[in-house]
């Protein structure tokens, strides 16, 4: 359940609630070293925040299904091993489409994960991550990205399997930042994230992409922040020096967009750490 809100004696800069492992098989380091990394950079919470895709294009950059437990009962070790150190939580990164929907439900239904994010990384096969991509080289217009993410979006939302909307304008990694009328269909999907009683995620790695903005821009943070949508922080970091990056810069970034705490989730429960 995401419900209550309860709160949370933690500092902000200190939780990074995105976090891969080399178990996704395009991110380097264990689990460990995650946690390591963490502690060395004072973090109070770490939350693996691992791949989980059905989709056939990115199966093999995603951990399968039967590996799921095996990185849920790591990360709960982890946790007891370095308690009084750091709060270690786990979740899944699910990628969203329509198709695998009813998986997604069931997975998050048979695991003891703290928090669920969902994302969207493939437009009908189309891949909007990767650098190899058609849309990393330029050779697809916004016009053909965009209106089809904004679409997938919205459906996603009708789901109830995830608690956080993660790097919710992903598409403009490589720089094609979406056009105005785009942003206000974002801003208009924002109404139906709060009606959900979801989360927002700031993804602090937008910096380190082609386009050198967090996720969501600025603009749309702010407009969450009036909506009053709670606010996740995550380094989505696939290299344990990643992990708590440019946090410093995303405590500015909120408090300029109006927030006042961040949010934190144990066993989906929400829970607010002040800015
Ligand atoms: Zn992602
Ligand atoms: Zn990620």
């Amino acid at each position: 359940m995401r419900n209550a809100d309860i709160e949370h004696p933690t500092i902000l800069g200190t939780i990074d609630y995105h976090v891969h492992t080399s178990l996704c098989n395009h991110a380097t380091g264990t689990m460990e070293e995650y946690v390591q990394a963490a502690v060395g950079k004072g973090l109070a919470t770490l939350c693996f925040l691992d791949h989980l895709t059905f989709q056939e294009a990115g199966r093999h950059n995603s951990m399968n299904l039967m590996e799921v437990p095996m990185y849920v009962d790591a990360a709960r070790r982890l946790a007891r091993k370095y308690e009084g150190r750091i709060d270690v939580r786990v979740g899944l990164e699910i990628d969203f489409s329509p198709r695998h929907a009813d998986r997604c439900m069931e997975v998050v239904d048979t695991f003891d994960l703290d928090v669920v994010g969902s994302s969207i990384h493939f437009l009908g096969g189309e891949d909007v991550v990767s650098r190899r991509s058609a849309w990393a080289r330029g050779e697809l217009a916004a016009d053909q990205v965009y209106p089809k993410y904004l679409a997938v979006l919205e459906s996603m939302l009708d789901y109830d399997y995830f608690d956080v909307v993660c790097h919710m304008d992903l598409p403009k990694k490589y720089g094609q930042r979406p056009s105005q009328p785009v942003i206000e269909g974002f801003t208009g999907l924002l109404e139906k994230v709060r009606e959900r009683n979801l989360a927002v995620e700031l993804n602090t790695n937008g910096w380190h992409c082609p386009v050198n903005e967090a996720f969501p821009s600025p603009e749309l943070l702010g407009r969450c922040a009036r909506l009053e949508i709670p606010v996740v922080v995550g380094s989505d970091a696939h290299a344990p020096d990643a992990v708590g990056r440019d946090f410093d810069r995303a405590a500015d970034l909120l408090r300029q967009a109006g927030y006042r705490n961040v949010t934190g989730f144990s066993s989906r429960r929400r829970e607010m750490v002040p800015l």
